[in-house]
């Protein structure tokens, strides 16, 4: 099994999981699941902050840093909450627009 180090395990929580969170809201594949993505995002962060500590070490990767985990959570959370309340305008705006009955 080949374990991999700190620096390229948070490396691919920055250009994998979290893109591909990211690439599922925007595909809307989770509309009623929010929660779903928000708690797996929040289990992403600790998991980044456990390697964080562990690589604190090598100094000078700039991925380790907690403030540098902080900045890129915050961000992709703010993203999240923009691609959300994109959907949840675009829902409304069909609920508006659909034609009213006539009785
Ligand atoms: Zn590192």
């Amino acid at each position: 099994m080949v374990t991999l180090d700190p620096c390229s395990r948070l490396k691919t929580i920055y250009c994998q999981l979290v893109p591909s969170i990211i690439q599922d809201a925007e595909d809307n594949k989770y509309i009623n699941t929010r929660p779903v993505i928000e708690s797996g995002l929040e289990k992403l962060e600790d998991k980044s902050y456990q390697l964080g500590q562990k690589c604190s070490n090598c100094g000078n990767c700039g991925k380790c840093e907690a403030e540098t985990i902080e900045d890129f959570f915050f961000d992709t959370k703010e993203r999240l909450d923009g691609i959300w309340a994109k959907q949840l305008s675009n829902k409304l705006h069909e609920v508006i627009n659909e034609p009213l009955l006539v009785c």
